[in-house]
């Protein structure tokens, strides 16, 4: 029997995945876009939500750019950034005047509004909240971590770059992880190599295997490697359904299959 969920609150959400990277521009909100649309094609009710601040950039991958928040009786409704309404987004976004609007918030209002996220969304039944934190580990994935835990299960998915650099960074993520108790659900290397349209050959642009052979050492699940593909550059550009879209892609294999793994 379905128990209908709490208003304004995560009652009816029955998994949270936190998107963790060690640092800006690896492809952190591109995963987390992919992860709800995949998981959405598969059939499930999925949620995003974008903790990321002072970047949120899902509202523009989502084409739902300019969209308004409403308020009722329960909290603010989210946005459904599809007609079937089954995936829905809050972001800080959709509460600036202008794209170009910059936070300039100290910490404790950032927290408080990551607070308000988590107990004034009306969110409903949900099979997946897919959340996409800030680069790093500041306090932001504290304030996350902590009004998120009461919900669980509640787990971590982390990405990362194949090159060492970037590697680096996930290491501390994963101490992270560790410290504040929460699940590994698996590490995704993306960027992972270019396969040349016209031959197919692979190219390692920033090596590879990275991610790989760190989820082996920590001992947590690796999810996949996802190429560099211009098609997913054009499709989160545009605001398109990747994996509605670019079923030949060469990152829709990757994509795709995260979604089952997690
Ligand atoms: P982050 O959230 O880690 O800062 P983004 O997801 O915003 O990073 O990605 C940074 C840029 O790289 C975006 O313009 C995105 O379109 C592009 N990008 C990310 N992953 C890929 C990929 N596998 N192939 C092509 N472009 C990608």
């Amino acid at each position: 029997m379905e128990v209908a969920a709490e208003p304004g609150n995560l009652a009816g959400v029955r998994h949270i995945i936190l998107v963790l990277s060690g640092k800006g521009g690896v492809g952190k909100s591109t995963i987390s876009t992919e992860l709800a649309l995949a998981l959405r094609h598969a059939g499930k009710k999925v949620g995003i939500l974008d903790v990321d601040l002072c970047g949120p950039s899902i509202p523009r991958m989502l084409r739902a750019q300019g969209r308004a928040v409403h308020q009722c009786d329960s909290g603010w409704v989210p946005v459904f950034v599809d007609q079937e309404q089954s995936i829905s987004l809050m972001s800080v976004g959709f509460l600036l005047e202008s794209p170009d609007e910059a936070v300039v918030w100290r910490g404790p209002k950032k927290n408080a509004l990551i607070k308000q996220f988590v107990s004034d969304v009306a969110w409903g039944q949900l099979d997946y909240l897919v959340v996409d934190t800030p680069p790093g580990t500041s306090d932001e994935h504290m304030a996350a971590v902590e009004a998120l835990r009461p919900y669980s299960p509640l787990g971590a998915l982390v990405v990362t770059t194949p090159q060492a650099v970037s590697v680096g960074d996930v290491r501390r993520e994963l101490t992270f992880c560790r410290k504040t108790g929460l699940q590994v659900v698996g590490v995704v290397e993306n960027m992972s190599g270019f396969v040349c349209p016209h031959c197919a050959e692979c190219t390692n642009v920033f090596s590879r295997g990275g991610g790989e052979a760190l989820a082996r050492l920590a001992g947590v699940p690796f999810l996949g490697s996802v190429p560099l593909d211009p098609e997913l550059t054009r499709s989160l550009e545009e605001g398109r359904d990747f994996i509605r879209d670019f079923p030949k892609s060469p990152a829709f294999p990757a994509l795709s299959s995260i979604a089952q793994k997690v």
